[in-house]
């Protein structure tokens, strides 16, 4: 006999109701922005991941119009059938120049590209390691591609050496945030570089936190620490966070790309997206690249939420990025913490496990280049209330 749905189903949920685990979406009308309309009122948010403020920057609008106009709207196709237009090549070739390497590969989204890279490189005779608090596409593109799979301490770059040393392999991938996603902190690239290199092994990191916000002309992390192709053969970028669009991609040498065309099934069995998309890409990369005041204003409001944070004894991370989480420990207070936020106009939602370790329920307030100084502190206000 089939088992009856929702009986299946509903002791999964009820538990999940108990533990203050549930997830809801709040219905948003309008663009993106630090004041939005959700659920029928305007708030102030500190939760997009829009770190230069331009999801709904009106030249990035036109030049989605403009890609529409010329493109239309869907793709039709995968990239390796008719799928890829003119407007995701210049893309690829934009992105590339801009991180400083041969060749850049578009992916629909940075998930896709995390286990289309990882499972296209590596094997059931071969090893990943990733550090804990790695982005859960990363850990997922590790157990997708059947190879030994080691989580190492966070950011413990001697945890990684004994696991690297314990372990024989055809091929070993060392797998990290550039900057973590919940946590705010950086990984310490230049140390893991050289450990992954003593081991003969890849290093790959994900810099879907850092590009368009660290390092000159808001090239990432591997700018931010200085470090190439040489120490990082394999980058992974998203579009959707500081480029304020949509997508994600792979740069590295020829052979890397092209090995990527030919085997991450993440490319190649998905429609490419639509072309308007990396039009609007494009124009919001030559932005983020030139207009640096944007990376200028963010360091000034992290600095004013920091100093504020530290005189009202807040218990901030050890972040200098736009990812400025407050620890909260318990999901229920964290909850609780948000709905008073809530109460005062503040839209800051509460992270809860799985997506952080259990215990660390945490409100990740993040700030964007469109935030006003006056916000920061209505921010800082509604904080010290609400605790
Ligand atoms: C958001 C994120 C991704 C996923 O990118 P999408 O384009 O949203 O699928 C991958 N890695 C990290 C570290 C992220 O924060």
């Amino acid at each position: 006999m089939v088992p009856d749905l929702k009986t299946a189903l509903a002791p999964n949920l009820d538990q999940r109701q108990a533990q203050s685990l549930y997830r809801y979406r709040r219905v948003l009308e309008g663009p993106q922005g630090p004041e939005i309309q959700v659920d029928g009122r305007r708030v102030w948010t500190f939760c997009s991941n829009d770190y230069l403020g331009l999801a709904n920057h009106p030249k990035i609008r036109v030049a989605f119009m403009q890609g529409v106009q010329e493109y239309g709207v869907g793709s039709g196709a995968a990239h390796l059938v008719t799928g890829h237009s003119r407007a995701h090549h210049e893309l690829e070739e934009a992105l590339a120049e801009f991180v400083g390497r041969p060749r850049a590969l578009l992916f629909s989204t940075g998930y896709l590209a995390n286990l289309g890279v990882i499972s296209a490189l590596l094997g059931h005779q071969d090893a990943v390691f990733e550090d804990r608090l790695n982005h859960a596409s990363l850990l997922d593109g590790g157990l997708l591609a059947g190879a030994r799979f080691k989580r190492y301490r966070h950011r413990d770059c001697q945890a990684l050496e004994a696991a690297l040393a314990a372990r024989r392999a055809r091929r070993k991938l060392v797998v990290t945030d550039g900057v973590f996603s919940m946590d705010g902190d950086l990984a310490p690239l230049p140390e893991l570089a050289t450990v992954a290199r003593h081991f003969d092994a890849w290093l790959l990191v994900d810099d879907a936190h850092g590009l368009g916000v660290l390092g000159e002309g808001g090239r990432g992390s591997l700018a931010h620490w200085g470090l190439g192709m040489a120490q990082v053969p394999i980058l992974v970028g998203t579009l959707g966070k500081a480029l304020g669009t949509f997508g994600a991609f792979v740069a590295g040498e020829e052979a890397l790309v092209e090995t990527l065309i030919q085997q991450a099934r993440t490319y190649i069995y998905t429609t490419a997206p639509p072309p308007a998309v990396a039009a609007a890409t494009l124009a919001s990369l030559r932005l983020a690249e030139a207009e640096s005041w944007r990376r200028e204003k963010l360091a000034h409001l992290i600095a004013q939420f920091r100093q504020g944070a530290a005189q009202l004894g807040l218990q901030l991370m050890d972040s200098q990025t736009p990812i400025q989480p407050l620890l909260v420990g318990d999901s229920a207070a964290a909850l609780k913490l948000s709905e008073s936020l809530l109460a005062r106009g503040m839209l800051i939602t509460a992270i809860r496990p799985p997506t952080v370790p259990a215990g660390s329920a945490r409100l990740r307030i993040t700030l964007t280049a469109a935030h006003s100084e006056t916000q920061v502190e209505r921010l800082l206000e509604a904080l010290a209330e609400s605790l």
